[in-house]
């Protein structure tokens, strides 16, 4: 779909977020809710949500990633000591 002006234009500019609180207020509030959620669930960035771990009482996680309780092998550690074995088949 083409636009064409038939005289000069004007054009206005303003930002995302001003846009969706004119739009409607409630969009802006799910704007950030939505923000904060994809924080969570991608980054594993719980800060916005201003709770803290039960296990060790951090606010940068929550007892799921908690290395605290959640033992995490170095794999570089791992892997340059050549600690990783593999089963060897016996053939008979
Ligand atoms: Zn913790």
């Amino acid at each position: 779909m083409g636009v064409r002006s038939n005289g000069f234009s004007k054009l206005l500019k303003i930002k995302r977020s001003d846009f969706i609180s004119i739009v409607h207020p409630i969009a802006a509030e799910y704007e950030s809710f939505c923000m904060v959620k994809d924080r969570a669930l991608f980054s594993n960035d719980v800060q916005p949500l201003h709770l803290n771990c039960s296990a060790c009482n951090e606010n940068s996680h929550d007892e799921t990633y908690c290395p605290v309780t959640h033992f995490t092998a170095r794999k570089d550690k791992i892997i340059g000591k050549g600690h990783i074995s593999f089963p060897i088949e016996e053939r008979n």
